[in-house]
């Protein structure tokens, strides 16, 4: 297939994420010149409905005015200095209004750069915190099936999907797996907060045996997103943080994905009413303009660190840890919050994704499980050819819709700022791409 000068030489230099890169023999790369809104502009000048948030990280839009404006005053004040022995304004501020976002809760922000670093840190703290506490030996971890926590080795203990994971194996100490509380397993007559029951028993279960060696449970609260936006009920929550109390086991929320908004509270966990040990954040919280990611931690654990000994410390370290730049981003990001009210405006945008969803697959032959949560809708597709997903998102970009199925689910993670009518481009795009890919 011939390609423009920029797609060979990208083939020929970028080695692309999550890609095999041959098939790219026949799939052309899509090179993005502009963004506006909840719109990207390709070198041609076709318009790409961004149905994903690029990744699931933008959540005001493309070149939003707001953040470029702080973007540009912070550029003008400092771009960067390091965290260890310094501080500044911007990071300072961003871990106060989280800290508020928690009801002080959890009142200490630890920074890195992505969302895997993120999982790292929560996994060594947790560890670490019951190693300074006199029990080393609770050094194991424990996550649901289907879990996706980022792909770096240590990271890898704890996600299991299997298709980031096979390879590694041999270079992975793998964490415990229990059943998710996926609301799919529901059997007839049975609810989502049944299965949620039956997999909190499993759980306590395996504390009841394990505890003693298990730091940590780790868990994507409401939706696992990765293994195919797997949606349970927040009956789980409540009853893995009694277990967690009960069993003397930590509780880490990775809210990378759900975080922001997404489920409809500012954080999933919110939905629940618990908080766990320790949070994750990232994508969507610099707005998806930067790399940027943080773990908040309660008194308590922060306390666990708290020592005239420096090896009682949290002594891990990026060279970016707590960038102004990516830390204005994210003040911008949450002011949005504010000024537009956002939490609010969703619920109706988040009803008209369900109802634009409903109108086009609730009756078709190929659909199963429509779902949502919040800004999330997704469904599966029954039978779908191994080549599904490529072949529905190659059809999407014809129709001008980023769109990019997970295995067989397809779904909709829009950024907040989607109207009506683009909702309903989105849902048009989607029925027509899920056409073509089934022909
Ligand atoms: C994306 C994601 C991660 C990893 O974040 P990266 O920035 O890609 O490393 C971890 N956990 C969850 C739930 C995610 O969705």
């Amino acid at each position: 297939m011939p390609q423009s000068p920029l797609l060979a030489r990208s083939l020929a230099a970028v080695w692309h994420p999550c890609t095999q890169m041959k098939q790219h023999e026949q799939l052309p790369l899509v090179p993005i010149v502009r963004g506006e809104g909840a719109w990207l502009v390709d070198a041609d000048g076709r318009r790409l409905l961004d149905g994903i948030s690029s990744w699931w990280v933008n959540l005001f839009g493309h070149c939003n005015p707001r953040i470029n404006a702080a973007l540009r005053d912070q550029l003008e004040r400092l771009e960067h200095v390091m965290l260890a022995g310094f501080t500044h304004e911007p990071v300072v501020e961003l871990s106060e209004r989280l800290a508020a976002l928690t009801g002080h809760r959890l009142g200490h922000a630890f920074y890195a750069s992505d969302g895997a670093s993120a999982t790292e840190i929560a996994l060594k703290m947790s560890a670490h915190y019951w190693r300074n506490l006199g029990r080393p030996g609770k050094n194991r971890f424990v996550s649901l099936a289907g879990s996706y926590h980022g792909e770096t080795v240590g990271a890898l203990a704890v996600t299991d999907v299997s298709i980031f994971r096979d390879a590694y194996a041999p270079l992975v100490r793998a964490g415990a797996l229990v059943p998710s509380p996926d609301a799919r397993l529901a059997q007839p007559g049975e609810s989502a907060a049944d299965v949620a029951r039956r997999a909190a028993a499993v759980l306590e279960a395996h504390l009841a045996a394990h505890h003693d060696e298990t730091a940590a449970l780790i868990v994507e609260p409401l939706v696992q997103g990765a293994s195919g936006m797997v949606m349970y009920d927040p009956d789980y929550l409540r009853l893995a943080r009694a277990l967690c109390d009960r069993y003397e086991v930590l509780l880490v929320a990775d809210e990378i994905a759900v975080g922001c908004g997404r489920t409809g509270t500012f954080f999933a966990c919110e939905q629940a009413g618990i908080w766990p040990d320790l949070l994750c954040l990232s994508k969507g919280i610099s707005g998806g303009y930067l790399p940027l990611s943080l773990v908040l931690a309660t008194d308590a654990v922060y306390a666990a660190f708290y020592d005239d000994a420096t090896a009682r410390g949290f002594l891990h370290s990026h060279s970016y840890t707590g960038n102004p730049l990516a830390c204005r981003a994210a003040l911008a990001t949450l002011a949005i919050f504010d000024e537009d009210d956002v939490l609010t405006a969703n619920r109706t945008r988040a009803e008209m994704l369900g109802e634009a969803m409903r109108a086009r697959f609730a009756d078709h032959p190929a659909v199963r499980h429509l779902r949502r949560r919040g800004m999330i809708a997704a469904f599966d597709v029954a039978d779908a050819r191994p080549d599904f997903a490529r072949r529905f998102f190659a059809a999407g970009l014809d129709y001008g819709v980023l769109l990019r199925p997970l295995g067989d689910t397809v779904y909709f993670m829009p950024p907040y700022v989607v109207g009506e009518d683009e909702i309903g481009h989105l849902a048009d795009g989607a029925a027509a791409a899920l056409a073509a890919a089934l022909r």
